[in-house]
């Protein structure tokens, strides 16, 4: 039957639920007092089957907030465990997220239908299970810029205000976060499972996350039990992350809350809570006001994402060999990968972001690994605006320094490394293909959101979202969204959860 307009879903499947009930609370969304749509992908929405007009009728946003559900539907609060700055908490879970269901897109993917500020769960602790217009709308508007970058990443298929207000340090309105994901299985899933003593539950995890992300892995053949299985579900999870880590490094993402229930399976960016991109290249940025050690810090990202994966190795030792030592051993050697798996993506990318990614007899390809060194010694130092640098840098190449020369106090040093770098014969057309000129610049995020969230004008939000979607395409119209913050914007401070 070919939809009609204005249709709902036909279906929404509880795989997870039946697989692993043991982490699963059955749970309903509360129903806003007064549901209004603030934002809706229609793009992602015709994707995932969903008829965007509908979505818009009050029965589509019944729909999207949880409270009418096609028939069958069992929505869950998903348990999860986590190492919230490196102290282990057995037991977090969806205190104010539900999932709904997975749905099945027109290419016959399957997705999670997840909310976010859906109302208090048996996991709240304390929390009100609310959410914040501004905090969701943030999430809506940087993982639609992560998504057009390239990065895999959950989506934000809609923020519907929901007219109740949530008290936070002020009051604000409130909102509901639609949220699509391959799936929400995260580290702290499988940590959860293997804490609940039960070996078979580990295992039904497991096989869930592979048929879910890995359907691949054959289990007559190569896997066939559940120590392969568990080992291949490791081995893939380890080689997604740190090649995700690695573009988050080269676009200049800081996640800002890297706890071990906010990383996936499936290698899709998750949660975006105090996160920012770099401005000022500095190895050191942390943006988020929790994190005052600065553990989550911009260059100490590929560190977390292997101690992380670390965690993960240790909740599947016990289907990983028989005994322990044997178990850790493979462990060992899972892990052993990661680095150099994170290492040539990063290699690759960057070198994709200096125009000499294709291979180029002219090419003295010795000279490489020092340039790219050097590079970020001087980015160090100068503290260049990261983006504009490889946009100015295009520039450079096609035979004006002049812009680059602008981001830098003395351009002595880069002069010098400039002509070490066109002596490679770069590309500069390659380069703008992967180097951004548009990312949500925290102050931008900023404006858009206190205006979305104080007056209810959504005007620059949409602007920003706009510039976002083609983030390699230069526009006339568009300038200040290429821009640095003005000076008076000052340090950014991102907070956590709200
Ligand atoms: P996050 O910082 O969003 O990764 O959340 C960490 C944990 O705190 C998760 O278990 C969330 O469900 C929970 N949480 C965060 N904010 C709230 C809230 N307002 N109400 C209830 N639970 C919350
Ligand atoms: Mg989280």
């Amino acid at each position: 039957m070919t939809p009609t307009a204005r249709t709902a879903p036909a279906t929404l499947t509880h795989r997870f639920a039946d697989a692993v009930p043991e982490m699963a609370v059955a749970w309903r969304a509360d129903a806003p007092p007064a549901p209004a749509l603030l934002v809706l992908d229609d793009a992602l929405a015709t994707e995932l089957g969903l008829d965007p007009a509908f979505l818009r009728t009050p029965a589509g946003l019944a729909f999207l907030t949880g409270t009418a559900l096609p028939d069958g539907a069992q929505p869950v609060a998903q348990a999860y465990a986590g190492h919230q700055f490196g102290g282990y908490n057995p037991r977090l879970g969806d205190g104010r997220a539900l999932l709904l269901g997975e749905l099945t897109a027109r290419d016959g993917a399957t997705h999670d239908l997840h909310l976010k500020g859906s109302g208090p769960t048996p996991f709240a602790r304390g929390g009100d299970g609310y959410a914040a217009v501004g905090p969701m709308l943030r999430e809506y508007v940087v993982s639609e810029a992560m998504h057009a970058l390239g990065i895999p990443t959950t989506r934000a298929l809609a923020v519907v205000a929901t007219g109740r207000d949530v008290v936070r340090e002020q009051i604000l309105p409130g909102a509901v976060l639609v949220r699509t994901a391959s799936s929400h299985l995260r580290v702290g899933s499988v940590v959860f499972a293997n804490a609940t003593g039960d070996r078979d539950v580990l295992e039904r995890l497991v096989d869930h996350a592979i048929e879910r992300h890995d359907p691949g892995i054959d289990p007559e053949t190569a896997a066939a039990t559940p120590t392969d299985r568990a080992r291949a579900l490791l081995d893939v999870v380890i080689a997604r992350q740190a090649d995700l880590i690695a573009r988050w490094m080269l676009v200049g993402f800081v996640h800002g809350v890297m706890n071990t229930d906010n990383m996936t399976l499936s290698g899709e960016t998750i949660d975006y809570g105090p996160c920012a991109f770099l401005d000022a290249f500095d190895p050191g940025a942390v943006f988020s006001s929790i994190d005052r050690q600065g553990r989550y810090a911009y260059g100490n990202q590929p560190g977390i994402g292997e101690w992380n994966l670390a965690r993960l190795a240790e909740a599947l030792l016990p289907l990983l060999a028989d005994d322990t030592d044997a178990a850790i051993s493979v462990a060992q050697d899972a892990l052993d990968a990661y680095r150099p798996a994170y290492n040539e993506a990063w290699s690759a990318g960057i070198r994709e972001k200096l125009g000499i990614g294709a291979p180029d007899a002219r090419r003295d390809e010795d000279a490489v690994p020092a340039l790219v060194s050097d590079l970020f010694d001087l980015l160090a130092v100068s503290r260049a605006d990261y983006t504009l640098f490889f946009r100015h840098l295009a520039t450079a190449a096609r035979g004006d320094a002049k812009p680059l020369r602008s981001l830098v106090a003395d351009a002595g040093p880069l002069d010098l490394w400039l002509a070490r770098w066109l002596a490679l014969a770069p590309d500069p057309e390659a380069m703008d293909r992967v180097n951004p000129l548009y990312i949500p610049r925290n102050h931008l995020v900023e404006e858009a959101l206190a205006a979305a969230s104080d007056t209810g004008d959504l005007t620059l939000l949409h602007r920003l979202t706009d510039a976002v979607r083609s983030p390699f395409t230069e526009r006339l119209g568009l300038e200040r969204y290429a821009e640095p913050a003005p000076d008076a914007f000052g340090p950014y401070v991102t907070y956590c959860g709200t």
